[in-house]
C-alpha cells in the first residue's frame, strides 16, 4: 500500500519502503548491537491499521477557509490534512473525520496556536482491540468547550463504539496532547482490553502499548521466555497497569508488581482484582528502592522500564537480589544493549527476540530477552 502523505506528513519514518526491508533495516541494527545473538524481528502479516492510539491536530486554514484535521508536518506545527492514514485504526479515523466535519455547523472553533484563540486542539483516541469499544478526548484550550453538548449527541448517535468522553482542557504551549486535567463528559471512565485471556481497564493516561496484536506477541513471548513452572515467585518491575505480571500470574506462585505512578498501580490493583488474580500485590515506588528493601525475593524478575534503560542503581539492587531469570522487555536496543554489559557480569544471554511495534512508524525497536543465572545453567 502507499501512502498518500509521505512527501509532508512527518509521522513515518520509513513509509517509503517495502515493510521487509524495513524488517531487514531493524534486523541489522539489532545485529549490530547484539550480533548473532538477536532472532529474527518478530514482525506483522498485515502491517496496516494497526495503531489503537491515535492523535490528531486541528487548525483553521484561513486561505481556503476550512477546517484541517490531521498530522503535523515534519518539524514544524503545521497540520497536514489527511483522509486515509495507513496505520491507524479505521475506526478512530473514521470518528476523527466525522468530528472535524461537524465543527463548523455546531460553531466550535479549533485553537489557533499563534493568536491563542479558539477552543479545539486536538482529538485524541484509544481503542479496544478486543472490543472495538472507544473512548474519544477532546482535547480544549477553553475551558468549556460550547458546542459541546450538541457534538456529543451527534457522535453517541452515530458511533455506537464511543463509550467514553473525556474533556481535558490544556492551555500548554508545548506539543504535550493530555495534561491530568481530564474531565468525563459522557459515559464509561474507563474502557476495557484483552489480551492472553487477561482483562485491562484503560484511561486516557494509562501507559498502554499502541499496537494490540504485536502487544499480545510481545507479552506471550516474555511468559514464553520465563519457562515458568508454577512454583515461582515473580517480579514486574515498571509493571504500568500490571499487563505481564497478570499475564503471567497462573504460572506463578507470587507476583510482586512495582511501579512508580501512582494512577498506573491503581489500575494494576483493580486488573488483578478483575481477573480474579489473587496472587499479586503492587508497590508504588522507585524500582531500584523497593528491590534493595528487606524481604523482597524473586526467582524470576521481568524488567520494562522506559526508554532510558535501568538505573544504575536498579541494576546493582538487581545483582544482589539475584533472581535465577530475568526477562527484560526493552524498547530501546541501545539501553538494552548497555544494561546487558552490567548484566552479563553474572548472567548469560539466552535469547533476543525483536518484536516489531511500530510498522514504518519508527525505527523503534521493541526486544524481549532472557537471561539465566549463570550457576543455573547446568
Ligand atoms: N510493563 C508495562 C509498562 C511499561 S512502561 C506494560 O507493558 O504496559 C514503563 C513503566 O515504568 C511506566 O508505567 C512508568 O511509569 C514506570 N516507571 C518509570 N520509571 C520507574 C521507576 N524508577 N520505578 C518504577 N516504575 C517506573
Amino acid at each position: 500500500m502507499k501512502c498518500s502523505y509521505e512527501k509532508n506528513c512527518g509521522s513515518c519514518d520509513c513509509i517509503r519502503m517495502e515493510y521487509q526491508a524495513t524488517l531487514d533495516l531493524k534486523q541489522k541494527r539489532m545485529e549490530n548491537l547484539f550480533g548473532r545473538d538477536a532472532l529474527p524481528v518478530n514482525g506483522m502479516n498485515f502491517p496496516y491499521y494497526y495503531r489503537y492510539k491515535v492523535t490528531y491536530a486541528l487548525s483553521y486554514d484561513y486561505e481556503n477557509r476550512r477546517i484541517v484535521c490531521g498530522k503535523y508536518k515534519k518539524g514544524s506545527h503545521e497540520v497536514v490534512s489527511m483522509d486515509d492514514c495507513l496505520i491507524e485504526s479505521r475506526d478512530a479515523q473514521k470518528l476523527v473525520h466525522f468530528i472535524a466535519e461537524l465543527l463548523p455547523q455546531l460553531k466550535i472553533k479549533v485553537y489557533d496556536e499563534d493568536t491563542q484563540t479558539g477552543s479545539l486542539r486536538y482529538i485524541f483516541i484509544r481503542q479496544s482491540f478486543a472490543t472495538g469499544d472507544m473512548m474519544l478526548v477532546l482535547v480544549s484550550a477553553d475551558s468549556f468547550l460550547p458546542g459541546k453538548n450538541h457534538l456529543i449527541e451527534e457522535i453517541t448517535k452515530n458511533f455506537p463504539k464511543v463509550k467514553s468522553i473525556y474533556l481535558d482542557i490544556n492551555k500548554r504551549t508545548d506539543s504535550l496532547v493530555l495534561t491530568d486535567e481530564l474531565t468525563l463528559l459522557w459515559g464509561e471512565k474507563y474502557i476495557t482490553d484483552k489480551v492472553m485471556g487477561k482483562k485491562f481497564r484503560l484511561s486516557p493516561l494509562s501507559f498502554y502499548q499502541v499496537n494490540p496484536q504485536q502487544m499480545k506477541k510481545l507479552y506471550q513471548t516474555a511468559v514464553e521466555f520465563a519457562d515458568l513452572s508454577g512454583t515461582e515467585k515473580i517480579i514486574d518491575a515498571y509493571c504500568g497497569i500490571g499487563t505481564i505480571g497478570i499475564c503471567a500470574s497462573d504460572k506463578a506462585s507470587s507476583v510482586l508488581g512495582i511501579e512508580n505512578n501512582e494512577s498506573a498501580v491503581k489500575d494494576a490493583v483493580f486488573n488483578a482484582k478483575a481477573n480474579g488474580v489473587k496472587n499479586a500485590r503492587y508497590i508504588c515506588g522507585d524500582a531500584a528502592e523497593i528491590f534493595s528493601e528487606k524481604g523482597i525475593e524473586a526467582d524470576v524478575v521481568f524488567m520494562d522500564p522506559p526508554r532510558a534503560g535501568a538505573s544504575k542503581e536498579f541494576l546493582k539492587s538487581l545483582l544482589k537480589l539475584y533472581p535465577s531469570k530475568i526477562v527484560y522487555i526493552s524498547c530501546n536496543p541501545e539501553t538494552l544493549s548497555r544494561d546487558l554489559e552490567t548484566l552479563r557480569r553474572r548472567y548469560s544471554v539466552k535469547k533476543i527476540q525483536p518484536v516489531d511495534m511500530f510498522p514504518f512508524a519508527s525505527e523503534h525497536i521493541e526486544t524481549v530477552c532472557s537471561l539465566v543465572r549463570r550457576d543455573k545453567i547446568y
